[in-house]
């Protein structure tokens, strides 16, 4: 079945496929970007937010874009002789 150029998942794959992303750590926003230009299937974005919860290194991952002081700090670096 085909829904755009997303294949559309039905639930017996669903499960294999969370499991592989699981794998990945990528965070939820990417997770959610990958899937999506993929596949799709109904409640998606409310099961890769779960499985995001469930799991402390894709929080790690999600938590990362707020280090602003770690790029302030490494431009800074840069620019010091
Ligand atoms: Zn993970």
């Amino acid at each position: 079945m085909l829904w755009g150029n997303r294949v559309i998942i039905p639930n017996s794959l669903k499960e294999t496929i969370l499991v592989e992303l699981r794998r990945e750590h990528m965070g939820v926003s990417k997770m959610k970007a990958l899937v999506r230009s993929h596949v799709w299937w109904a409640g998606l974005d409310r099961d890769i937010e779960a499985l995001v919860k469930a799991c402390q290194a894709c929080l790690s991952v999600k938590q990362k874009p707020a280090s602003a002081m770690d790029l302030a700090k490494s431009a800074l670096a840069a620019h010091t002789p």
